[in-house]
């Protein structure tokens, strides 16, 4: 595997590649890897000619308050983990190289950033939008692969890639959980014992509610209160930013059913905060 910190030298690397008719497999990630992002390398490895992965934790899409600083940080094991997946490129740019001083430019998608997360995360997706933008210029993937684990991220981001005509296909693979189903995610590392245990309960919330939703026990109109009800029954919770059921494109709280719906949560157990989500299709999978 080759380390590449230049953006530069991505950029004329990936432009030989391309040149010699090679297809690109981009996984962006912020490190700390786990089998959740190992399963996005692998799906770039199969369906492509060369795979890069970059790691960069984005100072822009992180707010004053939040944990930048004490973000996870194992370059170490995650070179190790890159390596055995037979990952070819691993792209480890400098802040300082994306973000020069006097650097002026952000990519923002409008409306669909403010919804859930973005309206507890001013700027957040804002700064999402702006790096991934950034690392598709540099280099220049054929396909870039996201996970559902952070569902409104890739409708973000597929959004731009339409909107900017950008010509990459984005990938969203399945979400990745431990065996007592807790989504897989760098910040898990943040909870103790018991609020590892306790944070099993978003998940079994999204499993009971999307059952009940199937089998007709609730209307969608009472799905919130259900949820919420749920997850009050946890006392480690410290805040609810949000539950509900959304639009799979624009987000918005829906009060009716349809055929594809978004089932997401966001809350905090002590000072972590994590999000989960889980997608219903109605038709497919009614029960009666
Ligand atoms: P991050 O390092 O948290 O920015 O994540 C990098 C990529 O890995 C994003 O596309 C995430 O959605 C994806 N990812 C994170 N956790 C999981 C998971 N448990 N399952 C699948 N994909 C994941």
């Amino acid at each position: 595997m080759e380390i590449i910190r230049v953006p530069k030298i991505m950029l004329d690397t990936s432009k030989t590649f391309l040149l010699h008719g090679k297809t690109i497999g981009f996984v962006p990630t912020m490190g700390a890897l786990h089998d959740g992002h190992l399963s996005l390398v692998r799906r770039a490895r199969e369906e492509n000619s060369i795979t890069v992965v970059s790691i960069f934790v984005n100072p822009a899409q992180f707010g004053p308050n939040e944990d930048f600083n004490i973000y996870p940080r194992d370059l170490e094991g995650d070179t190790e983990k890159l390596i055995k997946e037979k990952v070819d490129i691993l792209f480890l740019p400098d802040a300082s190289s994306i973000y020069p001083e006097g650097y002026l430019t952000y990519v923002n998608v409008e409306n669909l950033s403010e919804k859930l997360c973005g309206a507890f995360r001013h700027g957040h997706f804002r700064g999402v939008t702006t790096i991934v933008a950034k690392l598709f210029n540099i280099v220049k993937p054929t396909r870039a692969y996201f996970g559902q684990k952070d569902f409104q991220q890739s409708v973000i981001i597929s959004k731009m890639t339409y909107d900017l005509n950008m010509d990459i296909d984005i990938v969203v693979c399945p979400t990745v959980r431990d065996k007592d189903g807790l989504a897989m995610s760098s910040r898990n590392s943040y909870l103790d014992n018991s609020q590892r245990q306790a944070a099993t309960i978003i998940y079994k919330c999204l499993k009971e509610t999307s059952e009940s939703i199937k089998s007709g026990i609730i209307e969608i109109k009472n799905v919130k209160n259900f949820m919420l009800d749920f997850l009050r029954k946890e006392p480690l919770i410290s805040e609810i930013d949000y539950a509900g059921i959304y639009d799979i494109s624009s987000l918005e709280e829906l009060s009716a059913e349809k055929e594809n719906m978004l089932l997401a949560i966001a809350l905090r157990i002590g000072n972590t905060r994590l999000i989960d989500n889980m997608l219903i299709n109605i038709k497919e999978e009614r029960k009666y």
